[in-house]
């Protein structure tokens, strides 16, 4: 078995234990492998393992993978999760199925706008700074419901639900709070009437803490690929 096999193994356990502990269906969450740095090879081997979703940060880089694994196009699920700025969304939109990090209007705009007619609307997830001033990407908890209402009403984009990247804590308790902030917003959009059915939180080190708190996509990428190489 491939390192990688091995990894995706263990990390399918970790989140079954979590969703046992939290009285939850395990197939009720998703697994992205979030394959940013790595190169195409490693993606095959994660698909030759099963895995279907994969995130990426990077346009450029993302463009050239998603190109080597053309072959695999129909079975695999693009996921764009990096920071976006408006003069890099046409590839996403064109290339992507999801993208997890919209925090502004214009982003979302531009999106619908390139979204190619021939393609289904692009399923995005709104991008919350549930970490206070410590992160710069995302939108403030209290203008959520107004862009997430803004983006809903857009042609060519599926509104889908709440992503974040809370600062890293160390112990599961102090991990859960941020998670429960986004969860608790994710209620209130839904209370509003949005239909979303999307909680995209919890990473490598805190996926026990996020599936605690109601994630439906974990983002996970060290504990599949190993450590990032960020020198080439
Ligand atoms: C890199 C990244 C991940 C994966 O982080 P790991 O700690 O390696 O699991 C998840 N989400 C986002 C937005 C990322 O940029």
């Amino acid at each position: 078995m491939s390192h990688i096999e091995e990894n995706l193994r263990a990390v399918h356990a970790r989140i079954e234990r979590a969703a046992q502990a939290a009285h939850r269906a395990p197939d009720s969450i998703r697994l992205l492998a979030v394959s940013k740095t790595f190169p195409a090879d490693d993606v095959r081997a994660a698909f030759g393992a099963g895995q279907r979703a994969f995130g990426e940060n990077y346009v450029q880089e993302s463009v050239s993978k998603i190109e080597a694994l053309a072959d695999l196009r129909a079975s695999i699920e693009w996921h764009f999760i990096g920071p976006l700025q408006s003069n890099k969304t046409r590839p996403v939109a064109e290339q992507f199925d999801w993208v997890h990090s919209v925090d502004r209007l214009k982003i979302a705009q531009r999106l619908s706008e390139q979204r190619p007619a021939a393609l289904p609307a692009l399923n995005v997830c709104l991008q919350v700074n549930v970490s206070g001033e410590a992160s710069k990407s995302g939108v403030e908890p209290a203008e959520a419901l107004g862009l997430a209402r803004e983006i809903a009403a857009l042609p060519k984009l599926r509104l889908r639900g709440l992503m974040s990247i809370p600062e890293p804590a160390g112990d599961l308790q102090a991990q859960r709070e941020p998670h429960r902030v986004l969860r608790t917003l994710f209620d209130t959009l839904r209370a509003e009437g949005l239909a979303l059915d999307t909680l995209s939180m919890g990473m490598s080190s805190d996926l026990e803490a996020a599936v605690l708190e109601g994630a439906t996509i974990v983002r996970v990428g060290t504990a599949i690929f190993g450590k990032r190489d960020y020198a080439h």
